[in-house]
């Protein structure tokens, strides 16, 4: 089965999760939210596992150490939440961070770097058992059996090149020296670094080195607008030659075209409550806030949701027909006249725009598992030639903005459909 895993990511996070359990299969905790909300966190994925079968992995965060600052206070501390974290891992992460401010994996001692890889594991393995222990367990009877991770992620070192797979070999073999349940590592990869067949065949390596036969996949800023045909290609080929030397990969971060992937043997695809999408790895210190941008599924694309409406008013298209919004609009002037409205009622938009995005992305899990490829390949077209001049002509949609994504996604696939099944079903690994 294609996994679609949500991202929890934040506390805005945590209505859709507990009420949309039916739009996702898994969920992606940033570690820092557990070590932050040490009681609700913890509390929250028992219930979900006790209730509702949902199993969740743990995103271990230490790669958000290795670069820049957006991690800290304009003082050099950390932030609260990483604050948590970097204490419950403790020494010699936490010292190593108050030294130097960043900690890359291929600049510490060995010694450093394997202890910090086998902090992570230990945090994964104990760390909500022993926190829905500590806070229920004084009243009740709890059995948290069930309630470790699916799998170990285990820290995951950025790789531009090839020296920096033996870093990563490094900490999966750390890992692995205490892992008692089995690893999932990520691979975090540059578009860059998979370019050359050879460098893709030394990530192969780097599993079946360790015997794991599982991966998450990362592929850094694969960004609709700034990822070329020939860079979604190798993308392809990485996919299709690990299914060949059957490792089962989930990307980290996924769009619409990750479950594309589906027919040349990815296995599932992660994503944000709203955006999280895809990611790279970030300098500068930015800000939160909510932006309210509608996901507008024909495009597979975010708009500020006046522009989306206006898109699709022109196109002459009904409203989403989606829970969410059939319960809240009865037409995209509803949508538009919410997002104009003041604050108040912005801020009364934003979960439905959440949970809007979350029933499309399960829609689109559901429709690779359904449909042929080919279906999925008309559609793109389909959409393309039918959205594109309401798109470029709508004064509210940012003239930066196109639909050359979907003809790229086509046209990539198309170039390797050689290497693809039609029926999802079809695939063996
Ligand atoms: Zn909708």
């Amino acid at each position: 089965m294609f996994e679609s895993s949500l991202r929890y990511t934040n506390f805005h996070d945590k209505h859709p999760i507990l009420t949309q359990t039916d739009y996702y299969d898994s969920l992606i905790v940033r570690a820092h939210l557990l070590a932050y909300a040490r009681n609700a966190v913890p509390d929250l994925l028992y219930q979900l596992a006790d209730e509702e079968a949902v199993e969740y992995y743990i995103d271990p965060m230490v790669s958000d150490f290795r670069v820049g600052e957006n991690f800290t206070n304009s003082d050099g501390s950390l932030k609260a939440w990483h604050a948590k974290y970097v204490s419950h891992l403790g020494d010699p992460l936490e010292r190593l961070l108050k030294n130097d401010g960043n900690v890359d994996a291929s600049e510490i001692s060995n010694r450093h770097l394997r202890q910090i890889a086998k902090d992570v594991v230990k945090f994964q393995q104990n760390f909500v058992e022993g926190a829905v222990l500590e806070g229920r367990g004084k009243y009740e009877e709890v059995d948290v059996n069930g309630l470790k991770p699916k799998a170990v992620i285990p820290w995951h070192h950025r790789m531009a090149q090839s020296e920096d797979i033996s870093v990563n070999r490094e900490i999966i073999d750390a890992s692995q020296e205490i892992a008692d349940i089995p690893l999932k590592p990520c691979l975090y990869v540059t578009k860059e670094f998979i370019r050359d067949r050879t460098r893709r065949r030394l990530l192969i390596e780097l599993l079946d080195d360790n015997n794991i036969d599982q991966t998450f996949i990362w592929v850094e800023d694969l960004h609709k607008q700034r990822t070329s045909q020939r860079q979604y290609e190798r993308v392809i080929d990485l996919i299709a030659e690990m299914r060949e030397a059957g490792v089962s990969t989930h990307f980290y971060y996924g769009d619409y075209f990750s479950n594309l992937l589906a027919y040349f043997g990815l296995q599932g695809t992660a994503h944000g409550s709203n955006y999280g999408e895809e990611r790279q790895e970030q300098l500068e210190n930015v800000g939160g806030g909510n932006l309210t941008r509608y996901y507008l599924n024909p495009v597979k694309e975010f708009l500020k949701a006046e522009a989306a409406a206006d898109v699709m008013q022109t196109a002459q298209e009904p409203m989403c027909t989606c829970d969410y919004c059939s319960r809240h609009f009865s037409s995209w002037n509803d949508l538009s006249y919410l997002a104009a409205t003041d604050d108040d009622d912005a801020e009364s938009l934003f979960p439905i725009l959440q949970k809007h995005f979350i029933a499309m992305k399960r829609s689109h899990a559901e429709k690779v598992r359904n449909n042929s490829l080919d279906d999925c390949l008309d559609d793109l077209k389909d959409d393309f030639s039918n959205y594109s001049s309401p798109f470029n002509a709508s004064d509210q949609v940012s003239p930066k903005k196109d639909l050359d994504h979907l003809m790229r996604w086509k046209s990539a696939i198309e170039s390797k459909k050689s290497q693809a099944v039609q029926q999802v079903s079809k695939i063996r690994l």
